[in-house]
């Protein structure tokens, strides 16, 4: 079997690790199946790619489609564009997508039209908002999608009542998680660590990248001077992604907690995520991860597609205001963390229950 798996955007790189580990092992077990490594280039910064490439040990991609940055329409486009010609002359069996970015839309239509099967994994989740473009990706992705890999019931579920082929339903757990177990033993401290006396307990972790949270410059300022203000007696670590970086690049401001800090490789990050006192971030993928290493979360969004992290997990969405940020953070300063589990299947063997139903094993 000739798989061909496609990434773009830092959290595909993340996802697709394990999947590849555990393409290995079968191959290493005799098993006839084997993969071509497409990157799209819808990221290209090296702290965005390059370092989680080299970080969890993903082989070099055989082909970098380059598209870069665009609109929406144009950054698809040019995905779907590209992608053709390359599947067209590297046949495969399967084109397998993570995740819910342009490239997993872009590509998962080209290879449908081309007539070649479609894995997606992380099918089936939802969120109801439909102003966010990875809604939609999802939707399309999953209205063509042949392998429908799933994290969670809820996301299985939904593409039952959508009316999908049970028979090609799979819930599997989560591989965004097979990566955490693989390399939490290997996370580091970065090197601002000692320079800024951090230590377990004593900070928070902030991202922010969304556009409902960072597009409005003038209320992304109010929001972290909010933010700033939650706590005394901690600093507040800020890797601040391009796509915020370039909108505050104009803005002279001053924090007294915030420290700003380039996005971190993986290892690093997992090290600040394990060791923080909590987590402020509008990501869809580190509401998971705090989930599973029992660390508070509080999601500046207004909904999520991944509810088991709320539920079961340690995530709270508080939507986009600062006040109601304040309201649900003060609470937690005064009684302490809720108590939380780790949703079912997410232990670390989802990519070898994906590559075993491909292999029909
Ligand atoms: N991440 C990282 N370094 C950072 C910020 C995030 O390694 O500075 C990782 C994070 O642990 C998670 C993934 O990137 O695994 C999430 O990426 P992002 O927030 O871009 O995507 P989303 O989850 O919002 O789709």
């Amino acid at each position: 079997m000739k798989i061909t798996i496609i990434a773009g955007a830092r959290p595909n790189f993340i996802k697709i690790a394990p999947i590849i580990n555990a393409i290995k092992s079968k191959q290493n077990e005799g098993f006839d199946i084997s993969f071509r490594l497409v990157h799209t280039g819808q990221h290209y910064d090296k702290n965005l790619s390059d370092t989680f490439f080299e970080e969890l040990n993903i082989p070099q991609p055989d082909v970098n489609l380059e598209v870069k940055s665009g609109s929406q329409a144009e950054q698809t486009a040019a995905i779907m564009i590209a992608f053709e010609k390359e599947l067209l002359q590297n046949p495969c069996d399967l084109v397998l997508v993570v995740g819910d970015v342009n490239s997993t839309m872009a590509c998962s239509i080209v290879a449908k039209k081309c007539h070649t099967k479609v894995a997606h994994v992380e099918a089936g989740i939802r969120s109801g908002d439909l102003t966010m473009p990875e809604e939609i990706n999802r939707m399309l992705t999953d209205s063509i999608t042949d392998y429908f890999f799933t994290t969670s019931t809820s996301a299985s579920e939904n593409l039952l009542k959508l009316g999908s082929n049970p028979e090609n339903v799979h819930f599997v757990g989560n591989v965004m998680i097979d990566t955490l177990h693989q390399n939490i033993d290997r996370s580091s401290a970065p090197d601002f660590w000692n320079e800024h006396q951090l230590k377990e307990k004593n900070y928070i972790i902030l991202t922010l990248h969304r556009p409902a949270n960072v597009d409005e410059v003038s209320s992304l300022i109010n929001l972290l001077h909010g933010i700033d203000s939650l706590v005394n007696d901690k600093k507040i670590i800020f890797p601040i992604h391009p796509r915020t970086q370039a909108i505050l690049s104009e803005s002279k401001i001053e924090f007294k907690n915030i420290l700003f800090v380039s996005p971190q490789g993986y290892l690093n990050f997992m090290y600040l995520i394990k060791n923080s006192f909590a987590v402020i971030t509008d990501s869809g993928g580190i509401s998971e991860e705090t989930t599973v290493l029992g660390i508070p979360c509080f999601t500046m969004r207004d909904n999520t597609e991944r509810p088991e992290t709320e539920t079961i997990g340690t995530n709270t969405i508080v939507g986009t205001s600062f006040e109601n940020l304040k309201k649900v953070f003060g609470s937690f300063l005064q009684n302490g963390a809720r108590k939380s589990g780790i949703p079912e299947l997410w232990d670390g063997k989802a990519s070898e229950r994906i590559v075993s139903i491909l292999l029909g094993k």
